[in-house]
């Protein structure tokens, strides 16, 4: 666990989050400032910081990731519809919290920014 980080700390239950999905080595949660009806954020337990970091995790682990993910959208009745999944990675993309996170966007058209 990454000291400071917010996301390390959701995935340890020390800071309360909306979980909508809970398992050994990933957790998903809502967004605290969502920007679609369904705005969920998939992230590893273990702390990597972002995309060129994601061979710290075991290959399985960023596989479920994505199934997560998928399993998401399904869950939260998004699967037919159509949704988004976003990764900000660096500052062109905007991203601001360095515990590389999935978000999965839905209930609406999501097009491209
Ligand atoms: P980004 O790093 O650009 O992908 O943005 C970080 C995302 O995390 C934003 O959409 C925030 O609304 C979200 N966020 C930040 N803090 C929390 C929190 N405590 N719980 C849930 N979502 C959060
Ligand atoms: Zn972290």
């Amino acid at each position: 666990m990454e000291q400071d980080c917010i996301f390390c700390k959701i995935a340890a239950g020390e800071i309360e989050a909306e979980m909508v999905h809970e398992e050994e080595d990933v957790v998903a949660f809502k967004d605290i400032n969502g920007q679609a009806p369904v705005h969920v954020l998939v992230i590893p337990r273990q702390h990597v910081p972002n995309l060129e970091a994601i061979g710290q995790l075991p290959d399985a682990v960023a596989k479920r990731l994505f199934e997560v993910s998928s399993e998401v959208a399904e869950k939260l009745g998004v699967d037919e519809s159509g949704y988004a999944v976003r990764i900000n990675n660096g500052p062109d993309a905007g991203q601001e919290v360095f515990h590389l996170h999935l978000h999965v966007m839905g209930g609406r058209k999501m097009g491209m920014p």
